[in-house]
């Protein structure tokens, strides 16, 4: 492409909120086989809500949440705000909260053990689901999170957290189908979940319970099944993949780390936004060709 037409696609694009960072990101786009997201924040608003709730026999529910949303107090996860909204009663300071990654948070509240997260955490601590299981499954294949909960190391909820999906991702993916694109999606929750949401979307191919550090590494399993790959995120652990893809994509509503690790920033935080990247990519290209 000449100097001219870059700064005319460019500009273009940024009256369009498309932000081209490098001019070479221009030329990349168009090279693209496939357009990877990342799930929360991305294709999902971000911003999870309590569903349903399920408690082991002989615990009651509300005070199961109660305990967890006390526990979710030091976190910075989207699930620890949808608990606490949706918790009734005085919640209590957690002690020795502690984080683990792509699997939920471990804490003490009022002298109790907690453990809040995915089912590969009660895996993990050898923690059986017994009679929530179904509901336990039910929940992933509805397309929502289950966020289990056990104390003192046995199980003693469930709960559905539910994120809306923005409005324009299935128009999107649609019309980057159109243009002989394929669309992935990367994510670190529980496949079932991340399935019945790909199904919805008409999402061709699914990188599910991904762990933070692994993002990177699924945009490189999608390189060698479909060539080069355009990654869209948000988030602090998107970061390194949105590094190594051809063409990174940061949402302008996410956070600093991913719009600086970004080559293309979308403003608004529509994904219509790719979409609109990709046409002014191929049209700069076809006119200088
Ligand atoms: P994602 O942002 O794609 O959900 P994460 O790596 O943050 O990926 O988390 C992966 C999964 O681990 C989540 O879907 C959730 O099931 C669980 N998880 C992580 N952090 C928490 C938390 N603070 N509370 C409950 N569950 C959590
Ligand atoms: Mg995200």
């Amino acid at each position: 492409a000449t100097p001219t037409s870059i700064m005319v696609g460019t500009g273009r694009a940024a009256e369009l909120g498309v932000l081209f960072r490098k001019g070479d990101a221009l030329q990349a786009l168009d090279g693209c086989e496939v357009v990877a997201f990342d799930k929360t924040g991305t294709l999902t608003e971000g911003k999870p809500a309590l569903v349903r709730s399920e408690a082991a026999p002989g615990r009651e529910a509300a005070e199961v949440l109660r305990l967890a949303a006390s526990a979710e107090q030091g976190s910075e996860h989207p699930i620890a705000r949808a608990l606490e909204q949706a918790a009734e009663g005085v919640l209590s300071q957690p002690v020795d909260s502690a984080a683990i990654a792509g699997h939920g948070l471990r804490a003490t509240v009022e002298d109790h053990a907690l453990l809040v997260g995915a089912k590969r955490l009660m895996d993990r601590e050898g923690i059986a689901l017994g009679a929530l299981e179904t509901a336990h499954d039910e929940i992933a294949s509805a397309g929502q999170t289950p966020v289990l909960v056990a104390v003192d190391g046995e199980i003693a909820g469930v709960f559905a957290v539910a994120d809306r999906v923005k409005p324009g991702a299935r128009a999107a993916i649609d019309a980057l189908h159109a243009r002989g694109v394929k669309v992935a999606m990367i994510t670190g929750d529980t496949t079932a979940t991340a399935q019945a949401i790909a199904a919805e979307l008409g999402i061709d191919h699914v990188e599910a319970e991904v762990l933070p550090e692994g993002k990177l590494a699924a945009v490189k399993t999608l390189r060698e099944r479909f060539g080069a790959v355009a990654f869209v995120g948000d988030g602090i652990n998107d970061a390194p993949a949105l590094a190594e893809a051809e063409v990174g994509i940061g949402i302008g509503t996410g956070t600093d780390v991913a719009i600086e690790s970004a080559d293309v920033v979308l403003v608004s935080g529509a994904v219509s936004g790719v979409v609109e990247a990709v046409h002014v990519s191929g049209a700069v290209l076809r006119n200088i060709r």
